[in-house]
């Protein structure tokens, strides 16, 4: 659940298409971006996130200073109060609601396998 950070006590929704902005570590890539929609199946949806954490392990695995792969968010500022407050909503993360969390660990298990990065998850 997410709650409206202008009214308090109404529940947030995803809008019904939008953009998710992939942190991983807290770093961002410039091309770390991905579209959503309603009309998005869960498999395409998949396929595009696991397109994008794959060229941002890549990406991160170039780095000198490797730190394991820890915590990864799909921020977005496309959401909506159920009691229609206008307000813009700073980015929150929604990867449990985009994909489910176990999802996105075996994603992240597989590329950070591919890339020889070390994954240390916090729950
Ligand atoms: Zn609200």
């Amino acid at each position: 659940m997410m709650y409206c950070p202008k009214c308090l006590n109404n529940t947030l929704f995803i809008k019904d298409s939008g953009v998710i902005e992939i942190l991983i570590n807290e770093k961002k890539m410039d091309s770390g971006r991905f579209l959503f929609s309603s009309s998005t199946s869960k498999t395409e949806l998949y396929a595009d996130a696991q397109k994008k954490l794959e060229e941002f392990v890549k990406w991160l695995a170039n780095f000198s200073n490797l730190e394991p792969l820890k915590k990864v968010k799909f921020i977005t500022g496309d959401v909506k109060c159920e009691s229609g407050c206008v307000s813009a909503f700073s980015k929150l993360n929604v990867v449990g609601q985009i994909l489910n969390t176990a999802q996105v660990n075996q994603i992240l298990e597989d590329v950070s396998e591919k890339y020889s990065m070390d994954l240390v998850l916090e729950s």
